[in-house]
């Protein structure tokens, strides 16, 4: 089969859907070919002679790209490509799947949405959502020290003792934890908060500190049983996290917010009294501004300075360490793209009953696959 990947056009998204390495092994065995529009690994440091050199052929344009059998993309494709999106051909990416997909449906492509990848062991290797969160955790607390004046260590230095950062880190997923992991390295010292106890002892292993709001009997069986998943919680459990989330931040001097709820907004952890609260020169660093943002003063790719506290909302860490997202995310759509043949004869087998191909697919035969 012919596998396609286009250039990304959404602006500033720099990472590709496939590496020279990805390449290799889609080529290997003769059973398919691969066609890179030209340009397309420019920003992840993938010249087009790296891809031939890997087997890949270099097309002119996306429209090339898009005519073959298998797209392999990043984002979802924008108004202006989705003319170009073959009927009954597969589209997988991250599909953006809690928005519209009328204009996707319309295309007759068969569409795989890597967002709603089940959670299981036999999907981890595929699992784009947490190779990219592991990218925006550590490069969330680099961004946090380029804007914070001050050093993350405790130095003693002939000019007198430097004190030590601290750093309180909100949501310990994927993220988060790497986000506790990398402050770590850099000597700060970590507060965690997270409303599922179950990652306490993770955070601990870190290195960090767990701070909790107590729960109820009901509300931790409540939570224990959302799948791993957060939930949304009761306005009590609210207003007692929001009093702790205050107290914690005003004594941090770097805050990172990864709170997340699938398919809902996220939960507005840093509220503008908290803000009010903090102390002049810490910083927040908002991973959750696509959804709505942790943080009340959160603008998407700006910093907004109040009362001193500057809020930096990242809306896609990735696509700024672009070479190292793209291998990560190109290793799980070739995952992904294996699971698609069959093992034996190679051949195209879409199982529609696997969990994994039946949680991913969006929509096929100009029809959506989901209620
Ligand atoms: P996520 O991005 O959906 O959420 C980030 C974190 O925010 C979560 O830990 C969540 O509990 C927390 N959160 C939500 N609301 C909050 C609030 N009000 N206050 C504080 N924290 C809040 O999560 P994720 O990184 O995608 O991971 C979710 C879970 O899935 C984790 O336990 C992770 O280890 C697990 N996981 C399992 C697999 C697998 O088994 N294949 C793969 C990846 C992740």
């Amino acid at each position: 089969m012919q596998i396609g990947v286009p250039a990304e056009i959404y602006p500033g998204e720099a990472r590709v859907a496939a590496t020279p390495e990805t390449v290799k092994k889609l080529v290997a065995g003769g059973r398919h070919t691969v066609i890179i529009q030209s340009g397309a690994g420019e920003r992840a440091a993938i010249r087009d002679i790296d891809y031939e050199a890997a087997g890949a052929r270099i097309v002119p344009t996306a429209g090339d790209a898009y005519q073959s059998d298998i797209v392999l993309k990043v984002r979802r494709p924008e108004p202006p490509e989705l003319p170009l999106v073959r009927k009954g051909s597969l589209l997988v990416g991250l599909l953006s799947p809690h928005e519209s997909l009328d204009g996707l449906v319309a295309t007759g492509a068969m569409a795989f949405a890597m967002e709603l990848l089940p959670r299981i062991s036999r999907a981890q290797a595929m699992d784009v959502l947490s190779s990219q969160a592991n990218i925006a955790g550590y490069k969330a607390v680099l961004v946090a020290a380029y804007h914070y004046g001050r050093f993350m260590p405790m130095l003693m230095t002939a000019a007198g003792t430097v004190k030590v950062a601290r750093v309180l880190v909100l949501g310990a997923g994927v993220a988060g934890l790497q986000a506790v992991a990398t402050a770590k390295r850099l000597g700060a010292v970590i507060e965690v908060f997270d409303v599922r106890p179950a990652v306490k002892e993770q955070v601990e292993s870190l290195g960090a500190k767990f701070v909790e709001v107590a729960l109820s009997e009901a509300e931790l069986k409540a939570q224990e049983s959302a799948g791993g998943y957060a939930r949304e919680m009761s306005d009590d459990y609210k207003q007692r996290q929001a009093a702790l989330i205050q107290e914690r931040a005003k004594a941090a001097d770097i805050v990172i917010t990864t709170a997340l709820i699938p398919g809902r907004p996220a939960p507005r952890l840093v509220t503008e009294d908290t803000v009010a609260a903090m102390k002049p020169g810490s910083v927040v660093v908002d991973l959750a501004v696509k959804q709505g943002g942790n943080c009340a003063f959160s603008v998407a790719d700006e910093v907004v300075v109040k009362n001193g506290v500057k809020i930096v909302a990242p809306s896609s860490l990735p696509a700024q360490m672009a070479a190292d997202s793209s291998a990560l995310y190109a290793r799980n759509l070739l995952n992904f793209v294996n699971l698609l043949f069959d093992a034996k004869t190679g051949e195209l087998k879409i199982d529609r009953s696997d969990e994994i191909v039946a949680g991913t697919l969006v929509c096929a035969d100009g029809a959506p696959a989901r209620s």
